[in-house]
């Protein structure tokens, strides 16, 4: 089985490991996002080190990138971390920077739909064609699969941006987004729990109104999605969602505002296993990173 090399990429650290599944990942390692100079370099230099005691040669690596990014093949700018507002990141050529220093193929994706693909392979969507993978994090991104496809466009999606119904009697607070202040992630994301409550989601308690409201949007952004997509599955992951009492609010918010118009038993009758946890926990972003090192030279990644 062939040994392959991902880099979760992410706007405050990256994780970088070889392996090539679950099972088998070895030589982990995290390190701040500084400049881009310094933190690909880092990200080089780990694999060259790991490729000096593997016995076979690293057969591609996968990253798996904070956004907005360029995921197109046939793009000139393919491989490129585009228009972030993250310091110094814009137009970086992260994919031709480690091509070239490593001599690898460079699959490359957002996080999202690198942490798709991984819960996909081997976690919570194995045998589904159509699903998402929202991270309801520093900010909230969405990633999946139609008919077996990850999903790209024009560029890819942004699920986080979504705009939702915002009761400002119900909620003054203005919304964080820098580009559109009461988008979803303006409304939903950790900083905007943060911000609208004067302390970190992680110490509000259970019984605090934020869980409520924080309920209701993200469950009106996951009936938008449901209505668009026709997804088979939700997988919801990241630091806000490791508070266990939000999947059930969530669950029931979004039985109320579909009101049974979508006839299919799996959000009827068995909507614990329609919104789900990942199965692969904190590690589906770094096995992203893998399983788009193993799509290379496949129809997705193809170079
Ligand atoms: P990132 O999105 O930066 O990759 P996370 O997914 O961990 O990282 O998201 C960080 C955000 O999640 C922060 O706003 C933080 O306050 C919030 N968060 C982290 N852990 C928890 C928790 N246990 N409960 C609620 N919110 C959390
Ligand atoms: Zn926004």
């Amino acid at each position: 089985m062939s040994v392959y090399g991902g880099i979760e990429a992410g706007g405050t650290k990256f994780v970088c490991a070889v392996g090539s599944g679950p099972e088998d990942l070895r030589g982990e390692t995290r390190f701040p996002t500084t400049t881009p100079e310094e933190t690909l370099n880092r990200a080089i230099a780990f694999f060259r080190q790991q490729q000096a005691t593997l016995d076979e040669p690293l057969a591609a690596i996968g990253v798996a990138a904070f956004g907005p990014l360029d995921p197109d093949p046939a793009s000139p700018t393919f491989g490129f971390i585009t228009t972030t507002p993250k310091p110094g990141w814009a137009n970086t050529d992260f994919a031709g920077v480690i091509r070239r220093a490593l001599r690898l193929p460079v699959g490359f994706d957002t996080d999202v739909n690198g942490a798709a693909l991984a819960e996909q392979r081997w976690g919570a969507a194995q045998g589904l064609d159509t699903f998402v993978y929202l991270t309801i994090g520093t900010g909230i991104g969405g990633g999946g699969m139609a008919a077996g496809r990850l999903l790209h466009g024009l560029l890819h999606p942004e699920m986080g941006h979504l705009r939702v119904p915002h009761d400002w009697e119900a909620d003054p607070f203005p919304g964080s987004c820098p580009f559109h202040g009461d988008c979803l992630e303006g409304l939903a994301s950790g900083p905007a729990l943060e911000q609208r409550w004067g302390r970190r989601a992680e110490t509000l308690p259970s019984d605090h109104p934020a869980w409520a409201l924080e309920a209701r949007y993200l469950a009106l952004g996951l009936t938008n999605i449901i209505l668009t997509l026709a997804p088979q599955r939700i997988i919801l992951g990241g630091g806000v969602m490791q508070q266990p009492f939000l999947f059930p609010l969530v669950r029931r918010e979004v039985q109320e505002l579909l009101n049974g118009y979508i006839h299919a038993t799996e959000i009827l009758e068995r909507i614990d296993d329609y919104i789900v946890p990942p199965a692969l926990g904190n590690r589906a972003g770094v096995l992203g990173a893998i399983a788009l090192a193993q799509n290379v030279g496949g129809e997705e990644n193809g170079e």
